[in-house]
């Protein structure tokens, strides 16, 4: 049997759409328009780049070929970490300690203004401050954890560490060991980006849906960017989606797509013996992780797999959704676990594990907002400041480490292809 996997970027049954009582709409492009940053994509890249462009009264439009929020954002779990999937101390072996911190303090700074951001947006975002429990999967991965823990904590990261043999830290569920970080978050990814399109558009923003762009062409100083029905001039481009007609893109910067899976609970089915401000993932590579619902259901997700395209069989998914269900009985046998939506989504990786923000020198004005990883959200909030200090002149501490033409680190595993 197939399932709907029309989007490309996602199939199965999504939960975020059912938690919108009313999705905003904006017209198609017809005709011409001017503008000083044109921006191709309205996920929650294109969403930030937008409201951040908005604030600091730049004009912007930003296009989506489809519905805004319906691409990968669609199929986000909404987890907000300063913590990667690389591990600080992983990440220190691989770029340098310096700069590794420096990237995690950027992350967290950027949680902060995520934070800002939707409590300004007059939308009830979800957004909700967390802990996060980073769990060892094995007891062969403790000292590995135990060292992450103390670096962390050596550079003034708000974390904890916690054993059985702690009882200040009493684990709630069966892990050997677990370190707490604070100050994470979790979000509606839907409702964030359409209050940011919704406010963006309301200060001088021109949104348009169902609007495909077909090519990006330098003309002088000036980019023609031509849609199924119309055409943009701009001064820049934003590429906030994977592949563009008519911006070249290296192999180095194209992200390596895979695809992942995740579930939800019914509401109500949180066991009451969980820390409601806590949300929960592990060592183990891919990793299990989950958080909670303000109506006490678990989002679970994991088992990355090296494929571009999101299932189609749907008793593949079927299947991939019970192994969720069953990481989740490890944790918690007392209960008995169902599920009431369940999907799989693509995202984008890099080879270091880094997102590729900036322009090249090949093609400048053209700005990628690349995203790549499971952090993608905290990513694309440094990509939206990083842009419009670009823009008004200003320096922004992550441009050489994020750059799309940085050097591939020597411990970097290989150049992206996909
Ligand atoms: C299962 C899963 C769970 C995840 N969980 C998390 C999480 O907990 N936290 C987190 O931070 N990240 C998470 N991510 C990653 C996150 O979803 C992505 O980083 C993020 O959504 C990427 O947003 P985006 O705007 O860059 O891309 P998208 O949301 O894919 O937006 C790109 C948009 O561009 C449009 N488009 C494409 N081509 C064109 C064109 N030619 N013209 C106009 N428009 C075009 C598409 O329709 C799409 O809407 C998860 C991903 C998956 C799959």
């Amino acid at each position: 049997m197939q399932i709907n996997n029309s989007h490309k970027l996602h199939s199965g049954s999504l939960y975020w759409p059912t938690t919108l009582s009313h999705v905003p709409s904006y017209p198609a492009l017809q005709g011409h328009i001017t503008t000083e940053v044109a921006i191709i994509g309205g996920g929650i890249t294109g969403a930030l780049c937008a409201a951040v462009l908005a604030r600091a009264g730049i004009p912007a439009v930003l296009v989506e070929s489809q519905r805004v929020a319906s691409g990968s954002t669609a199929a986000n779990t909404g987890l907000l970490q300063f913590s990667n999937d690389k591990m600080l101390s992983e990440l220190a072996d691989k770029i340098g300690e310096t700069d590794a911190v420096q990237f995690y303090g950027e992350c967290r700074k950027a949680l902060t203004r995520l934070y800002k951001l939707a409590d300004e947006i007059p939308y009830d975002t979800g957004f909700h401050v967390r802990s996060s429990l980073y769990c060892a999967s094995t007891s062969s991965d403790v000292p590995r954890l135990f060292k992450e823990y103390s670096m962390l904590r050596k550079h003034g990261f708000p974390v904890e560490w916690g054993s059985p043999h702690n009882t200040g830290h009493h684990l709630p569920i069966r892990k050997p060991a677990a370190l707490v970080t604070h100050g994470d978050a979790e979000i509606n990814p839907i409702r964030f980006v359409h209050g940011l399109i919704a406010e963006a558009a309301h200060k001088s923003a021109h949104i348009y849906e169902n609007t495909v762009v077909e090519g990006v062409q330098r003309m002088g100083d000036k980019f023609v960017i031509t849609t199924d029905f119309g055409e943009i001039i701009a001064s820049r481009v934003v590429r906030a989606v994977s592949d563009v007609p008519g911006i070249e893109s290296s192999s180095r910067i194209k992200p390596i797509l895979k695809r992942s899976y995740a579930l939800v609970t019914p509401a109500n089915s949180l066991p009451a013996s969980w820390p409601y401000d806590c949300m929960m993932w592990e060592t183990a590579r891919p990793y299990f992780y989950f958080r909670t619902t303000p109506d006490r259901r678990i989002i679970a997700g994991g088992m990355d797999e090296d494929q571009a395209d999101p299932v189609s069989d749907a008793n593949f998914l079927l299947n991939r959704t019970r192994l969720l269900l069953e990481e989740l009985r490890g944790l918690f046998p007392d209960k008995q676990w169902e599920a009431e939506y369940a999907w799989c989504g693509t995202f984008g990786e890099s080879a270091d594990d880094l997102p590729f923000l900036g322009e090249t020198s090949e093609q400048p004005g053209i700005f990628h907002a690349l995203s790549c990883g499971g952090n993608g959200t905290v990513y694309s909030m440094i990509a939206a400041e990083m842009l419009r200090n670009r823009i008004l002149g200003l320096e922004h501490p992550m441009l050489a480490l994020l750059s799309p033409e940085r050097p591939a680190h020597p411990n970097s595993s290989a150049v992206n292809t996909i």
